[in-house]
């Protein structure tokens, strides 16, 4: 049961400049610093990862972020949980009340 868009083959997907031109300048661009953030403050270790904040694929700057390779691992190893499906489920599954509650 996982989003069926999510598969082994995502590599594949990378536009052709990607190693030479698009992800050297996400990594300038962030200085490599990791930006995960969490609680409101930042990761900052050294950034060795290029990730889609989004849509993988939509490879617009807006869209990249550096990581470190342990944020960068901790965020593909969730993605099957990130379907954009997964915020109307919850949405829905909220109204729904069990009838021996009320
Ligand atoms: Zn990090």
């Amino acid at each position: 049961m996982s989003g069926g868009w999510v598969d082994s083959n995502r590599r594949a997907e990378l536009p052709a400049d990607w190693y030479t031109t698009i992800r050297p300048h996400i990594l300038q661009r962030d200085e490599h610093r990791c930006r995960w953030r969490e609680s409101g403050r930042a990761c900052g270790r050294p950034a060795n990862q290029v990730d889609h904040i989004g849509d993988r694929h939509d490879h617009r700057p807006e869209n990249l972020q550096a990581l470190c390779e342990w944020h960068h691992d901790r965020k593909t190893s969730r993605q099957g949980n990130l379907s954009p499906n997964r915020a109307k489920i919850t949405e829905a599954r909220t109204r729904e009340r069990h009838p021996g509650l009320m």
